[in-house]
């Protein structure tokens, strides 16, 4: 049984919809521009990926948890994160888009 966290549901389809109004239009995978009027189904149209994933702890409807990227990246993310959960046990933020958000602070 695979498990299902709700992406279908209405609350989602807004969350995502102002997420994608809201971001800047840059794949925060490849820093490529994202055509944020293509259909989220096409490989290069926008998509939001969660920065913790969702398996990690991170909550589905977190704005601050929420970036967008090309679909294609997305997956891409997937993939890596897949094959690292395997060889290391989660060491408390990934060198993967760390910058913006699980910084530790150094400041104190
Ligand atoms: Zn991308």
């Amino acid at each position: 049984m695979s498990k299902r966290y709700g992406r279908q549901t209405h609350a989602w389809q807004v969350f995502r919809a102002s997420v994608i109004a809201d971001c800047d239009g840059i794949c925060s995978w490849c820093g490529h521009p994202i055509d944020l009027s293509l259909s989220g189904r096409h490989r290069y149209g926008p998509s939001v990926d969660h920065i913790v994933e969702l398996e990690d702890g991170g909550q589905l409807l977190d704005r601050a948890n929420a970036q967008v990227l090309h679909a294609v990246c997305n997956s891409q993310k997937a993939g890596v994160r897949g094959g690292q959960r395997k060889r290391e046990r989660k060491r408390g933020g990934s060198g993967l888009n760390s910058g913006r958000f699980g910084g530790t602070s150094r400041d104190w």
